[in-house]
């Protein structure tokens, strides 16, 4: 599409939502400036997954097929006990429309960004200190000691935003209680080791599972997930539950040593029927340790004015479920089919107009989040068989047919949005 030159959209931060954005503007022809504040694409061992209705959103973005080149569709999912007993092999995966799918985050943001035509808009090690607004824009101070002029900021800046941190101080007067909120939305019960690790168990020379494969156990008060969604590798969580409760922005910030002592305490527990988190933890490439935050930030998730929050910096869920990121995406949806609305009728639209648009996007987004925040507490809280309630259930869930599953899954996939003004993909 030609360039609509005089909108501009900043956005702060280039992970998964950030470099989705600059995807979906740049096929818009809406002109955009990318600041990231470290490099795109680090090597941090962290895995990403793509759900159905997200394969639809990559395939309008024209990516998929080299998502779907690199990953091994994920079709059986077996549940195991604390005592490594199989107790389902569910088939819900084999149910959906577009395949399941896991892949190196890293791979899938350098994916986005190759896809980019114009790579000049991105700036890598290059963060958001602080902006100014008025009646036409925003003007956006940088580390690198420049400034930027746009029409609208984006702070898709992750969990712990700068943009977020400094709608906070601009209200933290006049409205103390929602400076707090957006100080501290999220609060945290678990926390996690995601690893990625050669997919053989160096005791015993074989594979941990076979290619396209996940694995879920079930212990008390901690659960695991791994998934062979690339050829050799395996993407894997140890998930402890905390205990006390702690408030982002104080959650802990975890260490090697952290990762390493939670190994020593549950790394006897089996993940699968014949191997241990140790067993994994022996073949990692990289492995990190994180606190699960949770929450959706309260109302609105603009500042009334040309800045708007998406992705992590206004919902978190907890990691089980591997859906929050995907989640996120929809929001892009969203937010960029009120946008091409908008710009295709007045380039220069007012910041009312432009508020108007922010909250278009968050009422069609915010039930979602909220949705998928609560299946996800949910998820990780039965698969850790938290409470004695939680332990009578799983022979109850187990009855629950696949197909059951598959089609209510199917349903809030088929819910979904799409980006409007791209050609429709297959379903
Ligand atoms: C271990 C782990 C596994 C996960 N697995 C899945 C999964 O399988 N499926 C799923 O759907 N979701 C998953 N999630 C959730 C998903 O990763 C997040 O929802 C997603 O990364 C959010 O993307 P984001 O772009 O909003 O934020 P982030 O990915 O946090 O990115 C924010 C970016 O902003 C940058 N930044 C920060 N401050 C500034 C600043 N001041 N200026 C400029 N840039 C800045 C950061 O450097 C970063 O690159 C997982 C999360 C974790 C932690």
């Amino acid at each position: 599409m030609a360039e609509t030159n005089d909108f501009k959209v900043i956005i702060a931060g280039g992970s998964i939502i950030g470099l989705t954005l600059a995807n979906a503007l740049e096929r818009a022809g809406i002109d955009y400036l990318l600041l990231e504040k470290r490099q795109i694409a680090p090597n941090l061992g962290a895995s990403i997954s793509l759900l159905s209705h997200n394969s639809r959103v990559y395939e309008q973005l024209g990516v998929i097929d080299q998502f779907n080149a690199a990953t091994v569709p994920l079709l059986n999912r077996l549940h195991f006990t604390q005592d490594g007993y199989l107790f389902e092999d569910g088939g819900v995966l084999r149910g959906l429309s577009r395949s399941f799918r896991f892949m190196e985050r890293r791979f899938h943001l350098e994916t986005l960004y190759n896809n980019l035509q114009d790579k000049s808009k991105v700036h890598s090690n290059v963060g958001v200190q602080s902006f100014e607004e008025n009646a036409s824009g925003v003007t956006v101070f940088a580390t690198n000691g420049e400034r930027y002029e746009g029409s609208i900021l984006v702070g898709a800046d992750g969990a712990h935003s700068t943009i977020r941190q400094l709608l906070s101080e601009a209200v933290a007067d006049t409205d103390p209680v929602r400076a707090e909120n957006l100080r501290s939305p999220f609060t945290a019960s678990y926390r996690s080791i995601f690893a990625t690790s050669r997919n053989t168990n160096l005791g015993t020379q074989r594979p941990f599972m076979p290619d396209g494969t996940v694995n879920v156990a079930y212990h008390r008060g901690v659960s695991g997930v791994a998934a062979s969604g690339v050829e050799g590798l395996v993407f894997w969580f140890l998930f402890v539950k905390n205990d006390e409760i702690t408030r982002t922005p104080d959650c802990p910030r975890y260490s090697e040593k952290d990762a390493e002592a939670a190994i020593e305490q549950f790394g006897h527990l089996n993940l699968g029927a014949d191997y241990t988190f140790r067993d994994l933890w022996n073949s990692k490439t990289l492995a990190a340790m994180f606190p699960m935050e949770e929450g959706v930030l309260k109302a609105p998730w603009n500042n009334g004015g040309r800045v708007v929050l998406l992705g992590d910096s206004v919902s978190k869920t907890t990691v089980n479920a591997g859906i929050g990121g995907n989640t996120h995406v929809e929001g892009v949806c969203h937010f960029m089919n009120g946008l091409v609305g908008l710009v295709k009728q007045n380039h220069a639209p007012s910041t009312k107009e432009i508020t108007e648009m922010f909250n278009g996007y968050e009422t069609k987004q915010r039930p979602r989040s909220e949705l998928i925040l609560k299946l996800s507490a949910f998820v990780t809280r039965y698969e850790a068989m938290e409470t004695w309630w939680l332990r009578l259930l799983m022979p109850v869930m187990r009855l629950l047919p696949d197909g059951l599953v598959s089609t209510l899954l199917g349903k809030h996939f088929a819910a979904a949005p799409l980006f409007d003004f791209l050609p429709k993909p297959n379903p």
